[in-house]
């Protein structure tokens, strides 16, 4: 086994949450604060995201963590665990993230559902890598609640004259959200309705059923695992879009915490392009 590079971690930032929203009834906004976020306004990309880094409150540690010196020390069990989050909105001084609640699992999403006011948040600096391109023909936006912040994001980015759709699935009309887009974009929404999310096949579908007008497209595709498989077949498969018009991968995979899903990256599972 070849060992791998290890990365710097990336600069922390603390960060006092301002208040708690249910903006659906699955997703929750915190918005939250901190003397300088210029960081992620200036960040070129309406995917921008944060790992938010939990570590348990007996330990009594303090933040920004050394997470190389506490990886050295504490017990595996006793480990600070990351979670990926997008921004949805950014000014110098406050950001907004929309945490989709799935239920009483994992750390991230019940954190978020009993946040209040003053409570802290550890994130990194930004990641990202897409925003839409101002010389498409055509755009497609595809994804699950989870990639509804980064899909918003871009939406609003659009050139007032692009044409495309987005295609969000969701549980059902309560969860839709209001969304800004050209007149040119429609806003598909797409309800799961009983079924466990990252089990249903209506995101695929609609986008195996949807025809790409002429000219070049531009991809953004992200949410479930087995879903992302889906649509990979459709996008590079069926339509033969070139690697570099495509952003596409998963957010999540069904069963699965993000310690397992991201680790599973390195095994055939997990791999999507
Ligand atoms: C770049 C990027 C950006 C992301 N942006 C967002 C975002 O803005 N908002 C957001 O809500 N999520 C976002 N996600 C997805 C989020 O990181 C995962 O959903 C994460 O697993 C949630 O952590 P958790 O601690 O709540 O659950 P975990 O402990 O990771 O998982 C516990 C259980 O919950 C299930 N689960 C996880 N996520 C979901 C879900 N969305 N729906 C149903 N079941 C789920 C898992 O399969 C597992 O069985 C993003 C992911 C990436 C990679």
């Amino acid at each position: 086994m070849t060992d791998r590079p290890v990365r710097p971690p990336r600069p922390q930032h603390v960060l006092e949450v301002t208040s708690s929203e249910w903006v659906t009834p699955h997703i929750v906004r915190l918005r939250a604060t901190a003397a300088d976020l210029s960081a992620f306004r200036e960040s070129p990309y309406t995917d921008r995201y944060v790992k938010i880094t939990f570590v348990k409150p007996e330990l009594g540690l303090e933040p920004p963590y050394d997470l190389p010196a506490l990886r050295e020390t504490l017990a595996p069990e006793d480990l600070p665990v990351t979670r990926t989050y997008t921004i949805r909105e950014v000014t110098d001084r406050d950001l907004a993230i929309d945490f989709v609640v799935h239920g009483d699992e994992g750390l991230a999403a019940p954190w978020a559902a009993r946040a209040v006011p003053g409570d802290r948040l550890v994130v990194s600096s930004p990641g990202g890598g897409y925003a839409p391109d101002s010389s498409a023909d055509w755009h497609l936006l595809a994804g699950d609640d989870s990639a509804l912040p980064a899909i918003a994001a871009a939406l609003e980015a659009l050139a007032p004259d692009a044409t495309g759709t987005a295609f969000i699935e969701v549980q059902g009309p309560d969860d839709e959200l209001p969304l800004t887009a050209p007149g040119g974009v429609d806003v598909v929404w797409l309800h799961r309705g009983e079924a466990v999310p990252g089990t249903s096949s209506v995101l695929v579908d609609a986008v195996a059923t949807w025809a790409p007008r002429d000219g070049r497209g531009h991809v953004f595709a992200h949410g479930e695992r087995e879903a992302m498989k889906g649509l990979r077949d459709v996008v590079f498969g069926r339509w033969g879009l070139a690697r570099d018009q495509v952003s596409l991968s998963g957010y999540w995979a069904y069963g699965r915490t993000e310690d397992r899903f991201q680790a599973e990256k390195r095994e055939p599972i997990g791999q999507i392009i």
